[in-house]
């Protein structure tokens, strides 16, 4: 037997609407052992931040480094796995519908984030919070939803026993009420009433599941610095209610920050080193995840709940420095390294061994049927769709565990843009950040260019792909061919779905 290679292993498909995955197994083996030992399933706990960046955090080589020190991510890390190639989709909903359905953006149909009261969302889809529900949990969604505002694809009608949080996205709220980016709106009636008349709800809600939404507060700019403060009470309350009742849970957690434009809290206005609001946040975003691990410690729960801490996107770069850092190329917005590659942090103590590094890919579109295997739930997988992501629960559980991942994929928006296996990326198209073509460096400024050939990077030699390394290594071009046409293939029989830019039927005179 040879030994384990991403690029030379062959992978498995146990049926065609899974993405085929490595069997590793003896890996599979030491992770079932493992989880013997636990009498229950575990609790999940999502701490999702928005637009954070992968260096941001002093376990990711940022922290003190970058004028915000983070010690209780890093604890985390130094207490669990920390991924180094965890992915997510270049921009918020795109991201949050694959954590929540386990597939890509061209099969679930955000392809980008809805806007002002934009009709489409999750609508029709089969979600992470339903599945764990069916299979006995409760389950909780706490901050930012952006995955539709639209009733049906609101969090309280896909799936989840409970919400308390926006429906949208944060500057959003905000932008229009600062004199500072919108004074043309701000010095006008006319225009902060027809902002007022926009099919947006302007106020945080609160919803049980099959109900509707009622409004808690309008998030007026004061009342948007409390709110990271606000829900992280409110899964402090969930986290301690949970105890004792013999249930699992998910708790979805996300967070307002750090999303442009930060207003941090008064307790922390100016206290990072950096002195600057994104940096401010930070901090208050580190110490919220300390209040919510310390909550799972005091109330007997730590081992008994996977964390799970990540962020939607990478860095805003058209809004610096209201943004975070990346050490890759470009940034939100775009399919290079600086866009999609995330922080991702993986704790269960006493179950995943504390002190790990993995560079295996794990795609947020994994994690949907890596919880249901821990939850036990594996056959509630549904067969009707076709269903991008990996069962990689023993790549989490088992001591110095593989990923069962081959590809990760990269899409931006309904364009495909290429494909990465083990430390080589291959693209075919990418938003252009060249300084001729785009102002800034920012991944939404770009142009969609489609290569005359292939591009190949090295990640590991040339982390900000600058380096075009296809003519000296086309060895690698069939193998990368091959993923990339049995990726597409699949839409043949599972059609991309479309939802968001569609003409949709609207009334309303304009
Ligand atoms: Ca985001």
């Amino acid at each position: 037997m040879t030994s384990f290679d991403p690029i030379a292993s062959q992978t498995v498909r146990t049926a065609e609407t899974r993405e085929p995955g490595f069997v590793h197994a003896a890996q599979r083996a030491a992770a079932a052992q493992r989880l013997a030992k636990r009498k229950r399933p575990p609790n999940i706990l999502v701490f999702l931040m928005d637009d954070v960046g992968w260096g941001d955090f002093g376990c990711y080589g940022g922290g003190v480094a970058v004028g915000a020190p983070t010690p209780h991510f890093d604890r985390l890390a130094a207490g669990g796995l920390r991924l180094t190639s965890c992915y997510s989709e270049p921009s918020c909903s795109p991201s949050r519908a694959t954590l929540m359905t386990g597939r890509v953006p061209n099969r679930h149909g955000l392809h980008r984030p809805p806007m002002y009261g934009e009709p489409g969302g999750l609508q029709g889809e089969v979600t992470l919070p339903q599945l764990l529900g069916e299979a006995g949990y409760t389950t909780q969604a706490v901050g930012k939803w952006h995955i539709g505002e639209n009733e049906a694809s609101q969090p309280q009608h896909v799936g989840f026993d409970d919400f308390y949080g926006f429906l949208s996205v944060s500057d959003m709220y905000s932008e229009w009420r600062d004199p500072q980016f919108f004074p043309e709106i701000v010095y006008s009636a006319a225009r902060t009433e027809w902002i007022k008349n926009m099919p947006f709800n302007r106020c945080f809600v609160h919803a049980k599941k099959g109900g509707a939404a009622s409004n808690v507060e309008e998030v007026t700019i004061p009342v948007l610095s409390q709110l990271d403060e606000k829900w992280c009470r409110y899964s402090e309350d969930f986290i301690q209610r949970q105890a004792g009742t013999g249930k699992p849970w998910l708790l979805y957690h996300c967070t307002r920050g750090a999303h442009f434009d930060n207003y941090p809290a008064e307790k922390y206005l100016g206290k990072s080193p950096a002195k600057h609001p994104y940096k401010d946040t930070l901090l208050e975003l580190d110490e919220i995840m300390g209040r919510l691990v310390a909550s799972l410690a005091k109330s007997g729960q730590l081992e008994d709940t996977l964390i799970f801490v990540s962020s939607d996107n990478g860095p805003h770069m058209e809004t610096w420095p209201d943004s975070a850092f990346t050490p890759f190329r470009c940034a939100k917005g775009s399919t290079w390294e600086g866009g999609v590659r995330v922080p991702g942090l993986m704790s269960w103590p006493g179950t995943i061994e504390a002190g790990q590094s993995s560079d295996g890919l794990f795609d947020f579109n994994d994690l949907l049927p890596t919880a249901l295997a821990l939850a036990g739930a594996s056959e509630k997988l549904p067969q009707d769709r076709y269903i991008d992501g990996i069962d990689q629960s023993d790549f989490l559980v088992a001591p110095g565990g593989l990923s069962n991942r081959k590809y990760h994929y990269y899409w931006l928006g309904t364009t495909f843009s290429g494909l990465r296996c083990g430390e080589y990326k291959m693209l075919i198209s990418a938003a252009s950040d060249a300084p001729t073509d785009a102002a800034g460096p920012g991944g939404f400024t770009g142009v969609l260019e489609r290569f005359a050939y292939p591009r190949l990077y090295n990640l590991y030699l040339d982390p900000k792909e600058q380096h075009n390394y296809l003519t000296r290594k086309l060895a690698y071009v069939e193998a990368f061919q091959l993923g990339m046409r049995t990726h597409l293939g699949t839409f043949r029989k599972f059609p991309p779905k479309r939802v968001m830019g569609l003409k949709v039927k609207d009334e309303r005179a304009g």
